[in-house]
């Protein structure tokens, strides 16, 4: 059997993060089995579903680097689709017309909850054999008795009572299919064996598995994972650091950080915290996914994004640098930055924080700005060190680092001075930073007629 999954968003916001975690499940499992991932865009809801967010979701789901197989469907253009399989409900006794205006429904739930029952409509008009007309919808007809029972590959067992279920309506008084209706049809369509989603949509599977057996359609196997709780264990919001997918990248975070991480919060494999891309597509199966929820923890994020940053091969690492080296107004080869980047991959904490770093590299020494601290490393005593250092480093045979290292290492060494006494002023003057990678990388990345130039200027 081929294994197929999808994603199916509500355009109605930025991807977060979860549904990033729940995208990342669904095609690590596609691709382990070698089946197909599909993706979906779930945009009945004409009110609150915006282009702009769809773009951004593909966007997101592009930067993470989960790929989808075959076309991007719209729900909004299948309502025929849906709505002659409701009519095939209808036909086949499992659903119905009903006119009961919202209020009367209410008042027929209120009832049920005076009783202490679960509030439901009460199936006025399942014996009425109403016809399509205004303001009516189509609702399913419960089967009066018996249980829904799946197999969750995520929280196992789960049976429920089919007198805990309502006649729900599958199609609105404005035509529109509900979600369980479209989802189902659209699953079914689309041919998914595994749909995996959070666990908000527990309490729809039941429903959908009944929509299934009214069509007379295999249901898929379900997965619900937990939803993901910020560190205090409540709800997860802005306030605990979690951000949407794509604020991440604007930030500067790694996808790989991010994918690595999401994995991890909800599937585990032994103790193992690090996975490439191809392990994880080797190792999930869709087996020892956790049914506790997990807890988001913004600074385990960080340590990830850290080892990323420091593991990613030098092209990879410019290829991601470089819009962010754009933002600053610098348009710069990726050459340039593979040998840039290395020198700042274990000093910055993102690709924003490094493309800031590598700026003074980029601008000419003319205009080149310092900081307030490194200023400070250049008053009389330090000037006087950068013209000395000058004079030495113009002799060099070349300006590779360890002529460099050593050259520096010899001047210091033959005036009997400590290193802090030189350093800090040379770096001063070659970037206008105080922090910074070893002199004498700072030099030979810059080459030797800019860091002269930049001597010169600093020395006055
Ligand atoms: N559109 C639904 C959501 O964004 C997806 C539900 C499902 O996966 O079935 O929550």
């Amino acid at each position: 059997m081929k294994v197929v999954t999808r994603f199916a968003p509500s355009p109605t916001g930025h991807l977060h993060i979860g549904g990033g975690r729940t995208a990342i499940f669904c095609w690590l499992l596609a691709r382990h089995f070698g089946g197909e991932f599909r993706l979906r865009i779930e945009d009945t809801d004409a009110e609150r579903s915006r282009q702009e967010y769809t773009d951004s979701i593909l966007a997101s789901m592009k930067w993470l680097g989960l790929d989808w197989d075959g076309e991007l469907t719209y729900q909004s253009q299948r309502l025929d689709l849906y709505n002659s399989y409701v009519d095939r409900l209808i036909e086949g006794g499992h659903a119905y017309w009903c006119d009961c205006s919202p209020e009367e429904v209410e008042a027929m739930r209120e009832v049920a909850r005076a009783k202490g029952q679960k509030p439901r409509y009460n199936g006025r008009c399942r014996q009425r054999g109403l016809g399509p007309g205004p303001g009516r919808v189509v609702r399913l007809k419960v089967p009066d008795e018996g249980r829904v029972v799946f197999q969750d590959m995520v929280k196992g067992a789960i049976a429920v009572d089919v007198t805990e279920l309502d006649d729900m309506v599958l199609r609105r008084a404005d035509g529109m299919p509900t979600y369980n209706m479209a989802v189902v049809v659209d699953d079914h369509d689309m041919g998914v064996t595994h749909v995996v989603r959070g666990d908000d949509h527990v309490s729809n599977t039941p429903k959908q598995i009944l929509l299934y057996q009214a069509l007379g359609w295999e249901t898929p196997v379900f997965g619900h994972v937990p939803m993901i709780l910020g560190p205090d264990k409540q709800k997860l919001s802005k306030r605990h650091g979690a951000r949407a997918v794509i604020e991440y990248e604007q930030d500067g975070l790694l996808p790989q950080a991010l994918v690595n991480y999401l994995v991890r919060l909800g599937w585990s494999h032994g103790d193992q915290e690090i996975f490439s891309l191809s392990e994880l597509v080797r190792l999930f199966d869709g087996s020892n996914l956790n049914s506790a929820a997990a807890a988001f923890d913004p600074e385990k994020l960080q340590w990830l994004n850290a080892h990323y940053l420091k593991e990613s091969p030098a092209p990879e690492l410019a290829a991601m640098l470089r819009p962010f080296v754009r933002q600053f107004g610098f348009d710069v080869p990726a050459s340039r930055l593979e040998e840039l980047a290395p020198l700042y991959r274990e000093r910055a904490a993102n690709l924003k924080d490094m493309a800031a770093a590598l700026c003074p590299y980029f601008q000419d020494a003319g205009s080149l700005s310092c900081e307030e601290k490194a200023a400070k490393s250049l008053t009389g005593e330090g000037r006087a060190q950068v013209a000395a250092v000058r004079r030495v480093l113009a002799e060099l045979p070349d300006f590779e680092p360890e002529t460099l290292e050593k050259a520096i290492h010899e001047y210091v060494e033959r005036g009997g001075l400590k290193f802090k006494q030189v350093g800090p002023p040379l770096r001063a003057a070659l970037i206008g930073q105080s922090g910074g990678p070893s002199v004498h990388l700072i030099l030979a990345a810059l080459g030797r007629a800019e860091s002269l130039k930049r001597l010169d200027r600093a020395a006055g």
